[in-house]
C-alpha cells in the first residue's frame, strides 16, 4: 500500500477512535463512533461536490486542493485531463498536416466507402472531376464519372492497372484513374491528369499514320516503274539483281507502311463493338493452310479445335491476331520443326494458342518482343521478312477485344503465344 493511503487509512482510523472515545466519555461509544463516521463521510462528500465542479467547470486552474487522501487523486485527474489535452491537440496538428498535404497533392483521391459512396475527397479532386465538398458528398462516384470504361473499371473485380477515361469537366481533359482497395471494404481512387501525355500520344500517332500515308503514293510508283523494268525483257543482264532486290525492299517497305497504318487505326480506335461473330475455326483452317504453302514452313502443322465458340469483335483484327502469330512461327521455326494451332473453350473464357518449336525468346526478351520494331539477337539473325511490328499489332488488336497476350519460350525449345478471351467476348452456339 502506498504511504499516502496508509497514512489515510490511519487518519480514518483516529477519527473513528476519537468519536469513540468522546462518545464513551458520555457513555455513548456507538454514538460517538457513528458520529465519527458522519464526520468522514461529510469530508469525503465535501471533497467530491469540489471534485465534481472542478469537472463540470472544466477549469484547470481551479483544481481543488484538499487534505489527505484527495489531494493526489485531484492531481493524478488533472494529469490525465492535461495529457488527454495534450493527444487531442497533437491529433488536431495531425489532422490538419494530413488535409494540408492532400490539399497540395496535385493527383485527385477520393475515399470511397463499400457502396462506392464518396466519405471524403481532396482539393485536386474538385478541380479534376468538379466535385463539391458538401454537394457531393454521399454520392455514388459512379453518377459522377459515368463514362463505360470506369463503370466497366468499378465493377470488375480485377483493380489492376486503371484506366484512362475523358474527364467530367474541362472540356478535352483526360484523367488516369485508379481504384486502390484498402480495409475491409473501401477504395482510394486516385485520378491523375493525363491530358498532356493523351495529347503528345494522338500527335505522334497522326504523325506516323500521315508520314505512312504520305509515303504511299511515291512508293507505289517506284514499285511500279520496278515492276515493269523487271518485266522489261530488253534490260541487260546486270540489272537484273539489283533490280529483284529492289523490288523485294520495296515490297518490304510497302508492307511496314501498312503495318504501321494498321497499328495506328487499332491504337487510335475504341474497344471493338460486340456486334460481330467471328469463326475462329475457319481462321485458324485458313491459317495452316497459309503456313503450308510458305517456302520453307515446317512441314507439320496441327490445328485443333476444341470449341466451336466464337469471338466477338472484328473479323480482319482476329485474322491478323492469327496470321502474325502463325507467320511468326513459321519465320522462326526450322523446317523439321513442329507448330502447332489451338482453339479452346474453359469457365475462364477462351483461348487461342499459337506453339512453335522454333529457336525460342530468351527470358529478358519476353516482356518487349511486343513494342514496336524489337527484335531479339537471334531473332534478327534468324529474320528474313518481318516488319517488327507483327507482334504490337497482335497486342493492340487483343486489347480491343479485351484479351490478353501471354508468351512463353525458351530458347532453342521453341515458343506459345496465348490469347486469353474474356467470356463475355464469347459467343457459344446452344
Ligand atoms: P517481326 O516482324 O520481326 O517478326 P514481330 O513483332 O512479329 O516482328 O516479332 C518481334 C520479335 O519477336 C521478332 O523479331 C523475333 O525476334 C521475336 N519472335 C516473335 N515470334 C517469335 C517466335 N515464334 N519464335 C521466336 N521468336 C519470335
Amino acid at each position: 500500500m502506498s504511504p499516502v493511503w496508509s497514512s489515510s487509512l490511519l487518519r480514518h482510523l483516529a477519527a473513528l477512535a476519537m468519536g469513540g472515545l468522546v462518545g464513551w466519555l458520555y457513555d455513548h461509544a456507538v454514538v460517538g463512533l457513528l458520529g465519527g463516521a458522519l464526520a468522514l463521510l461529510g469530508w469525503h462528500l465535501v471533497n467530491l461536490y469540489r471534485l465534481d465542479t472542478w469537472l463540470r467547470t472544466g477549469h484547470i486552474e481551479a483544481v481543488p486542493d484538499g487534505v489527505g487522501i484527495w489531494p493526489p487523486v485531484f492531481a493524478r485527474i488533472e494529469y490525465l485531463r492535461d495529457k488527454v489535452r495534450h493527444e487531442r491537440r497533437r491529433w488536431r496538428r495531425l489532422v490538419r498536416e494530413l488535409r494540408a498535404s492532400a490539399g497540395a497533392f496535385p493527383d485527385g483521391g477520393v475515399l470511397l466507402d463499400e457502396k462506392r459512396e464518396i466519405v471524403a475527397h481532396n482539393i485536386a479532386a474538385e478541380r479534376l472531376l468538379g466535385l463539391r465538398r458538401l454537394r457531393d458528398r454521399g454520392q455514388r462516384i459512379e453518377n459522377l464519372l459515368r463514362h463505360p470504361d470506369f463503370i466497366a473499371y468499378l465493377h470488375g473485380n480485377d483493380h489492376g492497372p486503371g484506366v484512362e477515361v475523358p474527364a467530367p469537366v474541362g472540356g478535352d481533359n483526360w484523367l488516369f484513374c485508379l481504384l486502390i482497395p484498402y480495409g475491409p471494404h473501401q477504395s482510394l481512387l486516385l485520378v491523375r491528369d493525363i491530358t498532356e501525355d493523351v495529347r503528345l500520344e494522338r500527335t505522334r500517332r497522326d504523325f506516323v499514320a500521315n508520314a505512312s500515308h504520305e509515303l504511299r503514293t511515291p512508293l507505289t510508283v517506284i514499285s511500279g516503274y520496278l515492276d515493269a523494268m523487271a518485266g522489261d525483257e530488253d534490260l541487260a543482264d546486270l540489272w537484273y539483281e539489283p533490280i529483284t532486290d529492289m523490288r523485294a525492299q520495296s515490297q518490304r517497305m510497302s508492307q511496314l507502311l501498312d503495318d504501321l497504318l494498321q497499328l495506328s487505326r487499332l491504337e487510335s480506335g475504341a474497344r471493338c463493338s460486340h456486334e460481330r461473330a467471328v469463326d475462329m475455326a475457319g481462321l485458324l483452317q485458313t491459317a495452316r493452310r497459309e503456313a503450308m504453302v510458305t517456302p520453307g514452313s515446317p512441314r507439320q502443322v496441327e490445328v485443333e479445335i476444341g470449341s466451336d465458340a466464337r469471338v466477338l469483335g472484328d473479323a480482319a483484327e482476329m485474322q491478323s491476331v492469327v496470321t502474325n502469330l502463325v507467320s511468326n512461327a513459321v519465320r522462326y521455326t526450322p523446317a523439321a520443326g513442329t507448330i502447332r494451332i489451338c482453339w479452346n473453350v474453359d469457365d475462364e473464357g477462351g483461348h487461342l494458342t499459337v506453339a512453335d518449336s522454333g529457336i525460342g525468346i530468351a527470358e529478358e526478351d519476353i516482356p518487349r518482343v511486343t513494342e514496336r520494331f524489337y527484335r531479339t539477337d537471334r531473332g534478327r539473325a534468324y529474320h528474313a521478312g518481318g516488319t517488327g511490328l507483327g507482334l504490337a499489332i497482335v497486342k493492340h488488336a487483343l486489347r480491343r477485344h479485351d484479351a490478353v497476350l501471354e508468351i512463353r519460350s525458351r530458347i532453342g525449345e521453341g515458343s506459345q503465344f496465348t490469347c486469353h478471351f474474356p467470356p463475355h467476348r464469347l459467343a457459344v452456339s446452344s
